[in-house]
């Protein structure tokens, strides 16, 4: 379904049906190949959870040389659980990298621009990836249960059919690694978000005592779908991250006291 890719010791995710585009780079990190310590050990992307800056600034280098993208080509989202995408181009290269953004709220990133990065943040929190394979479009986003409740995927996709006349059928869609139904428990409170937004959320969640389980990749794949995305087109990894905290970073498993992850997607130019 995903396969892992390992070179400079980085270990990080990619989606088969995304890797046969060969003008596309793409990849979701793990914590391997980095120089953090402790619970940021060791490829670890947050810069406000207290590592050391270097420690980042190094990572980035690690990761930039592994991909084969410059960190100063790099853009990153704002994240604050909302459900705004911003378009970003050539202007935006380096913003929330390697100096500092003129936006915030936004937790997803758009381009069709060649050799812009876009990067979003996670540990946890659902990333999506998408592409367009007929007009050459990449996003990205981050759809924890706000984002989700929120419907960022179909405000991702509005954008990429208004915007840039996208046909949903030419759009692939991976759904990379986050907290799993085994492991998003929480209160009625959230239970009611959903369900009061649609009745066919029911089947993605589950009662366990007083808690209820949520299988957000489902619920993310029924908005694709309802907005025109094929089936075959939509690749989970189904991995997650707090099953899984010897791979990845999770903000639950780790109790907070984690590193971050994060989702790239750069298009290049085939000359
Ligand atoms: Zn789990």
């Amino acid at each position: 379904m995903v396969k892992y890719i390992e070179k400079n010791k980085v270990k990080y995710l990619t989606f088969p049906h995304l890797s046969k585009h060969k003008n596309l780079i793409h990849a979701f990190t793990t914590r391997h190949g980095g120089v953090s310590e402790g619970c940021f050990k060791s490829l670890n992307f947050g810069f406000v959870k207290g590592d050391k800056l270097a420690n980042i600034q190094t990572n980035f280098n690690i990761l930039a040389e592994t991909l084969d993208i410059k960190v100063e080509n790099m853009v990153r989202s704002q994240q604050q659980h909302t459900n705004n995408i911003l378009y970003v181009t050539e202007k935006d290269r380096g913003k929330g990298v390697t100096k500092a953004r003129n936006f915030d709220s936004i937790d997803g990133l758009i381009t069709d621009r060649p050799n812009v990065a876009i990067i979003t943040s996670h540990a946890d929190c659902t990333p999506l990836f998408f592409y367009d394979y007929e007009k050459k479009i990449i996003g990205l986003a981050h759809s924890g249960w706000r984002g989700t409740a929120q419907k960022i995927s179909q405000e991702m996709l509005k954008k990429l059919t208004k915007d840039f006349n996208s046909k949903p059928e030419h759009i692939l869609v991976g759904i990379g690694p986050s907290i799993g139904p085994c492991c998003f428990e929480v209160d009625k409170d959230v239970y009611d978000i959903f369900t009061n937004q649609d009745d066919r959320y029911m089947q993605y969640i589950k009662k366990k005592d007083l808690k209820y389980h949520i299988d957000l990749w489902s619920i993310n794949k029924l908005i694709l779908k309802d907005n025109g995305i094929l089936s075959k087109n939509i690749v989970s990894a189904n991995i997650c991250t707090k099953c899984n905290t010897d791979t990845y970073f999770s903000h639950r498993g780790q109790k907070g006291k984690r590193g971050t992850m994060i989702g790239v997607m750069m298009l290049k130019n085939l000359n």
